[in-house]
């Protein structure tokens, strides 16, 4: 079994974080961790939220996550989006107003493999402003060529850094393999990746220990590729079929407290929140920490252009409002919601369908 590396548990770093997370709360009450992350985010945001949904393209996998909705063995129905199929979707996205995409797939099958995953991103492509990928850990020369079809940005999560309790919770398949998923990001940025998303899933082990090793992962990844931009999701566990229970429930306040903490520790992070949360917790978050959000989203395969699919997704939502409705409560709390990033602008000029913008000319919702 390969070793754990070095940067992975060096507390010296976290020192700070470690005050602000652990009780007694050496540093701060909620409400001033709270103030300080509020007047960061306005300084380096401003008053805007980036908006992103998610498209499931396959719920086939091989892995046997305890806590998924599509491990390998519930007794799911699996399929995969064809070409005409994501188009449609991709289509009946657009007219929700979004241009900012994630792809997701279950680990590598036969059914949805790289090859079908670079196709679905080229086609999403053409049709997005930005595509990103939640898949299964790739090598650099995959990445790349996920980076040369549009591909901008992947969302990997460790779920624990715990390795025994990472262990237990992956019974079998690829993802058993702690070390590979560790090093994930790092390939996809070697690959020419421009975003990296981390993250743990919340509730699986010792939430305050996985925040630590989240900050450390990310502190290694930003020295060496210090351009790349870099961000971080804190998702709870959600009920999913297999009806997995928590051991280790995060309640609202050590949420709140992680999201604060986090801001002030890494002030130029995208800090996300999904539509995991409740629509009451997520515009409470706005504005306070959070700079980016899942709309409208959807856990089943495909859902936009049949919005009647009644089949049970990776796990139940929680926010269930639509761009429209998030938007309105957006701008209660004057805060822009922004659906085109800057992107374009980043990667220099490219093909004509994209239009290159600058900041301050976000596009937005209406
Ligand atoms: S979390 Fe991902 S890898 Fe694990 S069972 Fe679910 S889809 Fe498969």
């Amino acid at each position: 079994m390969r070793e754990i590396p070095d940067w992975l548990t060096d507390n010296r770093e976290t020192m700070a974080l470690a005050a602000m997370l652990a009780p007694p709360y050496a540093s701060d009450s909620l409400e001033a961790l709270a103030a300080e992350s509020r007047a960061i985010t306005l300084r380096r945001f401003g008053r805007t939220m980036t908006l992103y949904a998610p498209l499931y393209l396959s719920n086939y996998c091989s892995s046997g996550c305890v806590y998924c909705g599509f491990a390998s063995d519930r007794k799911t129905l699996r399929h995969r989006l064809e070409p005409d199929e994501i188009v449609r979707e991709l289509k009946a996205m657009k007219k929700l107003g979004i241009s900012d995409i994630l792809l997701l797939t279950g680990e590598r099958t036969a059914a949805a493999d790289f090859d079908y995953l670079r196709k679905s991103v080229e086609i999403a492509a053409q049709e997005m402003q930005r595509v990103s990928v939640e898949a299964f850990p790739m090598s650099v020369s995959e990445y790349r060529a996920l980076a040369d079809c549009g591909c901008t940005g992947i969302t990997i999560y460790q779920e624990t850094y715990n390795r025994e309790r990472y262990e237990a919770l992956h019974r079998w398949g690829p993802k058993k393999d702690y070390i590979d998923r560790l090093e994930t990001p790092a390939r996809a940025l070697e690959g020419g990746i421009k975003n990296v998303g981390l993250g743990v899933l919340f509730g699986l082990s010792d939430p305050v220990e996985d925040a630590l090793a989240l900050y450390r992962h990310l502190r290694y990844l930003g020295r060496t590729w210090w351009r790349a931009g870099m961000s971080l999701s804190f998702p709870r566990m959600r009920p999913q079929t297999g009806g997995y229970e928590p051991p280790f429930p995060v309640d609202d306040h050590l949420l709140a407290r992680m999201i604060f903490a986090f801001r002030i520790a890494l002030p130029d992070t995208e800090l996300v929140l999904s539509t995991r949360e409740s629509a009451a917790y997520r515009d409470g978050m706005a504005g306070l920490g959070i700079t980016r959000m899942s709309i409208e989203s959807r856990t089943t395969v495909g859902g936009y252009d049949n919005p009647e699919n009644k089949e049970e997704g990776q796990f139940e939502i929680f926010d269930d409002r639509t761009a429209k409705e998030f938007c309105t409560a957006l701008r209660k709390k004057n805060i822009e919601p922004v659906f085109k990033n800057w992107e374009p602008a980043y990667n220099g000029p490219s093909d004509g369908n994209k239009t290159t913008m600058h900041h301050g000319e976000a596009e937005t919702c209406h």
